[in-house]
Order: structure tokens, then sequence, then C-alpha cells
């Protein structure tokens, strides 16, 4: 019995200990987020590294959410709000920061309800739905960035497990220097 308790004792300081161990790792793909929809109805209309002279002959650096002006958007996942504002061509845009290196910006916002500092959680209502900024047309612009270089938002909200960041391809990488 005693031994037992001893042995449960130590592969309980064992588990604490690796356990810190992993937390500290600042690998994002060692963590999954818990992820939430951007948009009510999910309807996409372009897809990240498509190309178009739309977008200046460069890939697309994001996943676009058709829908209307207005539509509510919400936080992917928790973290806290690192910018709010205009961004060129993206228009009015919110970046929210989820640490480890990961960010989600959301562009062509026609309004924000969140201010710089807020801490948000996954499925948070942050603004609404526009056409700011280089748009045809009303759409949500979503970013995923590992350290300010946009990556593959597709595989992070809809892969069978979904919440983890991919790397950013090399082309991303090419153009926003990883
Ligand atoms: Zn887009």
């Amino acid at each position: 019995m005693f031994w037992a308790g001893l042995f449960a004792l130590l592969l309980l300081a064992f588990t604490a200990a690796t356990g810190t161990l992993a937390n500290a790792d600042p690998l994002p793909r060692e963590r999954q987020l818990s992820i939430t929809m951007p948009t009510t109805r999910v309807n996409l209309s372009a897809k990240f590294g498509e190309t178009s002279s739309y977008w200046g002959g460069l890939p697309h650096s994001g996943l676009d959410f058709d829908g209307a002006t207005g539509d509510a958007i919400f936080a992917v996942a928790g973290g806290v709000v690192k910018e709010v504002g205009m961004r060129g061509s993206y228009g009015r845009t919110i970046t929210i920061s989820h640490g480890d290196g990961v960010a989600s910006m959301y562009a062509h916002l026609s309004a924000t309800e969140v201010n710089v500092g807020d801490q948000v959680f996954a499925g948070d209502r942050i603004a609404r739905m526009g056409a700011t900024g280089n748009a045809s047309g009303s759409h949500l612009h979503l970013e995923i960035q590992l350290r300010g270089v946009p990556t593959d938002p597709y595989g992070f909200l809809f892969a069978a497990n979904p919440g983890r960041v991919s790397d950013p391809p090399a082309w991303a990488c090419r153009i926003y220097s990883c």
C-alpha cells in the first residue's frame, strides 16, 4: 500500500513536471486552440493562396467569407485584441493575439466592437461585416498569422482536428519574411 502510494505520488510529480515543460514550449503547433466560426453562415468565397489580378498578382493571404454588411463577426479563438483600425487595402481591421506568435486578423469591417487590450473568448462578437478598403463587395477577409506571416486558415478552422496552426507556405515566407 505504501509503495503503491509512493509510486502514484512520483507519477503525479513526473506528470506535473513534464506538463510544465510542454506548456513552456514556444512552438504553437504544440498547442491546440478551441475555435469558433467567424460568421453565422459559412459561405467561403476565396481561398488562401488563390491568385488573381484583384490582389495585385499576389497570392490571397486569407480566407474570404461572403455575407452582408452588418453581419456579426466572431472571434475564432480566445485572446487579446492587439490592433483595431484602418490598414490600407484591408480597410477597417481587428487583430487578436492568441499567444505563441499566433494571431487572427479580420478585414473589410464596417464597424468594430472591441478595443485594443480587450480580452476576448472564442465566439465573442467583435465586429460587423463590411466592404471597407479594397473589396468588391461585403465579405470578411480572415487571416491566421504565425509571427506576422499569413498561413492557411482553412485547416485551422475545418480540419478534422481544428485549432492547430500550420507553418506558412514558402510563397508567404518570401513575401512576408518568415
Ligand atoms: Zn480576402
